[in-house]
């Protein structure tokens, strides 16, 4: 067996330890003489497994009792219907535009109300966070959306929009526990939970109490968070083996540190990576210093053809999945939780070795 550095934007890497216990457990969870693929949601074993990891969870965000926590199905894009079906009153939204995951909730916002775009970052290729005029905010907005983490541009938010009573809806899928965040600053946060917590299959959705039980009548039933929270996230057959794996990578979370704990090794894990980058006389970060992403690092040589080959080379060497999105070209490398420091410090050697050799 020989495992790659992955650097993949999602699905992407998981931790050993979690894959490990994956593995142990695979054939008898916890003496029940069956995967926990094969049991069903409301047996006690399963009703132990997502009842811990909703607590592990509101533990590592320090999520208060006022908000629910849910593991729904449909991904990340589910939630940009969700949110305007359910949180909807006036119909209408503001918006900052700061790339295609933003785009693809406003157009489905759109569907069901009005989206107000504060701001945008589309005259630079989504390369930096708009500074946003505090005029154009509406004070009768139902909420106002943002992305925290920018998974193709790079981009991270550091200072939040001050909505007042507005409340800040946030799309958090590639940077969730990478970072302490204080969730009493939304009013909703969800995430897919194949970036940073787990496989593809459920999303996490963190919601406020008082944004709960206002979806129109005609709502689908699966697409009213009322729904979910009242059913502890088991209305229907949940995601199952998703929300375990993801409830592994909890516990190794807490026995790593926490998020404080990841966040700080994030920090040192993209220091790395970017002061490479500034001092690189081959390789530069696309995007702005100040609205640096910890989790996607996105690079270029100025010439095509060297971006294929340094990925080619790069795949070959064991560093796979740089290729840069389809929309923006050249690289990314995606550095979640699970990629460890040494897997960026090898990386930026061979960018080293790579830049000496193509010079
Ligand atoms: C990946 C991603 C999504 C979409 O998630 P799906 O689970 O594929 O629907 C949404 N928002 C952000 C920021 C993402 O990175």
């Amino acid at each position: 067996m020989s495992r790659v550095y992955n650097f993949s934007a999602g699905p992407s890497m998981l931790p050993v330890e979690v894959l490990e216990t994956a593995q142990k457990e695979m054939l008898d969870y916890n003496g029940s003489g069956m995967s926990v693929m094969e049991m069903s949601h409301r047996s006690k074993w399963y009703d132990d497994i997502i009842k811990t990891a909703e607590a592990d969870l509101r533990e590592l965000m320090h999520i208060p009792d006022n908000y629910k926590v849910m593991f729904l199905q449909g991904g990340g894009s589910t939630q940009f219907a969700m949110i305007p079906l359910n949180l909807f009153q006036k119909g209408k939204c503001d918006l900052v535009n700061t790339g295609q995951w933003t785009k693809k909730a406003m157009q489905e916002a759109k569907k069901f109300g009005t989206v107000n775009v504060v701001a945008s970052s589309e005259d630079k290729v989504f390369n930096y966070i708009p500074s946003l005029d505090k005029s154009k905010f509406d004070p009768e907005a139902d909420y106002f959306y943002i992305c925290y983490n920018n998974t193709i541009y790079g981009t991270r938010w550091t200072t939040l929009p001050e909505t007042g009573n507005v409340p800040l809806v946030a799309d958090l899928s590639s940077m969730i526990m990478s970072e302490e965040i204080d969730i009493t600053k939304f009013g909703l946060a969800f995430a897919g939970a194949q970036k940073n917590v787990g496989p593809a299959g459920v999303t996490i959705a963190i919601v406020r109490d008082d944004l709960i039980g206002h979806a129109a009548a005609n709502c689908p039933t699966m697409l009213d968070y009322k729904i979910h929270a009242d059913a502890g996230s088991l209305y229907n057959t949940p995601p199952c083996y998703a929300i375990y794996v993801a409830g592994l990578v909890f516990k190794w979370l807490k026995k790593n540190g926490g998020v404080s704990e990841m966040q700080k090794i994030n920090e040192e894990k993209a220091g790395i990576l970017y002061d490479f980058l500034d001092n690189s006389m081959m390789f530069r970060g696309t995007v702005v210093p100040k609205d640096r992403s910890l989790m996607n690092v996105p690079f270029v040589t100025e010439d095509e053809d060297l971006n294929a080959k340094f990925i080619k080379e790069a795949t070959a060497a064991g560093f796979v999945n740089l290729k840069g999105h389809r929309t923006v070209g050249g690289m990314r490398a995606s550095i979640y939780n699970a990629m460890p420091v040494e897997g960026v410090k090898a990386l930026v050697e061979f960018m080293k070795k790579f830049e000496l050799d193509n010079k």
